[in-house]
């Protein structure tokens, strides 16, 4: 059966209701089409069930962005930044109903919906309202030391930015709508259109995204979403017709989408995992570190990319610093954080993360680690882990090589500075990472050779919500960036206009080539880039009166 025109329909059985889905968000629903059936994890009850997007629709989908975007870009900026102002009026109106989603795909804290997710699509809409004026504003290029000849035959190049078209984000399950919203704000406002696939955890949350920008009064089909699993729709659409694929997920599928969008040659930037560490020195604010560590090792359950996951302390203050940690992360209530603003610790996001969270530490332990805290999972319904520290694991250890999604991190000590920063760099991820100390100038000195996209000095992982920062990766945590002017690189074309206003009848460096031509030219490049000048004048001259033509 193949519905066309008529909207679908999303069962919310716990809220008794339905809500109508626009046709163009997965247009089509084939009879065999993947059924998404999302639980709460923290409570196991039921949020909703919907059809997944056929992959055979995606190229009709993409077409109708194209369209779509070719109009929007044609708007007047002014119009443009109007109706982004509108969206975030409208996301700002609707925290509540929008984290509300947020809270039962994921069953993370209230606070957390709100602080992160919420405030980092803010953040960037904001951002991006306020950078719009300058992004397409035509720039002049520097010729440096040639700019005098370049002057002299009349010539200037300049960059016109330009939209890519349309951006295939294909998005994950931890900040469901803090990441891609503010990926997709930020294209939009590059006057670019949107493809969102959004985890099939967090479904239901794709779909506010879209709503927003609809209400908005964005066209119907610039901002567009479609629903299944990563093997099927995620793959069709990285190695679709899209002009950017912006990952961001784990590392092992970034490798497969890459390898899809190469299909294509589609442009991709990765956000990927992360193993990041943070390094606290003898004369760290210890109080402010424990805390900084209890609160960056368990937001979101430890489901952030850059969640801190190792902890390196200097030996003098070692002990001191676990028994603030422990003390800090004792106090962390688990919980469904929705009607209980006091709950400070969500679930993971199902029951096979729960069992990788097991293994990992059986692993630790198995390879000289001990649990300091936590360890187990609670007695509790939903899929809930304790907050947990390892301590005595080796630095080539598991739990401090690979990636750990979820409330478990290793602490080691270090003697030296030097030691320190090369533990930290010592990993095959490079996210964030940070530093702590009162001496800034160190700090600062050590952040700078921290391997990772941003290194904070005293304090951790924040700058998401920062839109005007870079955010990014190195090594296997990827590379490219969203947010900041970085970000808005990656999302408009650099469209290289030359213009030469025709003084000369040739070049030196067409036809006819001739014993004079080579001369010239060798002569030339003696003086521009060798800096021999001797015979300038005359060859210059020469020059000259061929360019010409006479
Ligand atoms: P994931 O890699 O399993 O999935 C991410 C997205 O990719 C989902 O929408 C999924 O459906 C899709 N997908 C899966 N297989 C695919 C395939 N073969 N082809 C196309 N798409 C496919 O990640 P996740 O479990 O949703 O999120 C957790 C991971 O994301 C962690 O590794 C975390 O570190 C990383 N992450 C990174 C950042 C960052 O900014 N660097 C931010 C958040 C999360």
């Amino acid at each position: 059966m193949i519905l066309r025109d008529r909207p679908v329909q999303a069962r919310f059985p716990h809220r008794g209701s339905k809500i109508l889905l626009w046709p163009s968000a997965f247009t089509t629903v084939s009879a065999r089409a993947e059924r998404i059936v999302k639980y709460n994890p923290a409570t196991l009850e039921p949020v909703g069930e919907l059809d997944a997007t056929s992959p055979d629709e995606i190229p009709r989908i993409i077409h109708k962005a194209r369209a779509a975007q070719a109009g929007w870009a044609a708007l007047p900026l002014e119009e443009r930044r109007e109706v982004l102002k509108r969206l975030q009026a409208h996301v700002a109106a609707n925290i509540e109903t929008i984290s509300r989603t947020i809270c039962e795909e994921t069953g993370k804290p209230r606070m957390e919906a709100i602080n992160a997710d919420m405030m980092s699509a803010l953040s960037a809409t904001m951002y991006s309202v306020e950078k719009m004026p300058s992004l397409f504003r035509p720039r002049g290029t520097d010729f440096g030391k040639l700019s005098l000849m370049m002057r002299y035959l009349g010539r200037r190049s300049y960059i016109q930015p330009r939209p890519l078209g349309v951006i295939a984000i294909i998005a994950p399950w931890n900040y469901p709508f803090g990441i891609p919203f503010s990926q997709a704000v930020m294209a939009v406002a590059a006057g670019n259109a949107v493809v969102l696939k959004p985890s099939s955890e967090t479904p239901f949350t794709g779909l506010e995204l879209r709503k927003a920008f609809i209400a908005a009064g964005v066209p119907e089909d610039l901002v567009q979403v479609v629903i299944g699993s990563g093997s099927k729709v995620g793959n069709a659409l990285a190695s679709s017709n899209v002009d950017r694929v912006i990952f961001t997920g784990s590392t092992e599928v970034g490798r497969k989408i890459m390898a899809a969008a190469a299909q294509r040659l589609n442009p991709v930037t990765m956000e990927l995992g992360g193993k990041d560490p943070m390094v606290v020195l003898a004369d760290a604010d210890l109080p402010r570190a424990a805390e900084a560590a209890a609160w960056g090792c368990y937001v979101n359950a430890g489901q952030t990319c850059v969640c801190i996951k190792r902890i390196y302390v200097h030996e003098s203050v070692y002990q001191q610093f676990l028994d603030l940690f422990s003390e800090k992360a004792s106090r962390i209530k688990l919980g469904y954080g929705w009607d209980d603003p006091e709950v400070g610790m969500g679930p993971l996001i199902n029951a096979s993360a729960v069992e990788d969270m097991e293994a990992q530490v059986a692993r630790a332990i198995e390879q000289g680690g001990r649990v300091l805290f936590g360890g187990k999972r609670p007695n509790m319904k939903g899929h809930f882990f304790e907050p947990t520290a390892i301590v005595d694991a080796p630095q080539s250890s598991d739990i401090v090589q690979k990636e750990t999604f979820g409330p478990i991190v290793a602490v080691l000590r270090f003697r030296t500075e030097e030691e320190a920063i090369s533990m930290a760099n010592d990993s095959s991820f490079a996210l964030s990472g940070s530093v702590w100390t009162s001496d800034l100038g160190r700090g600062r000195a050590i952040a700078e050779r921290m391997d990772g996209g941003t290194i904070h000095v005293n304090n951790v992982g924040y700058t998401f919500g920062l839109a005007s920062t870079p955010w990014g990766g190195r090594k296997e945590s990827g590379f490219g960036h969203t947010h900041g002017e970085e970000g808005f690189a990656e999302l408009l074309e650099p469209h290289h206009v030359h213009v030469d206003k025709g003084r000369f009848a040739r070049e030196l460096w067409w036809h006819p080539y001739d014993q004079e031509g080579l001369e010239l030219s060798r002569g030339l490049n003696d003086i521009l880039f060798g800096g021999r000048y001797g015979r300038a004048a005359a060859l210059l001259l020469r020059t000259r009166r061929r360019l010409k033509g006479r």
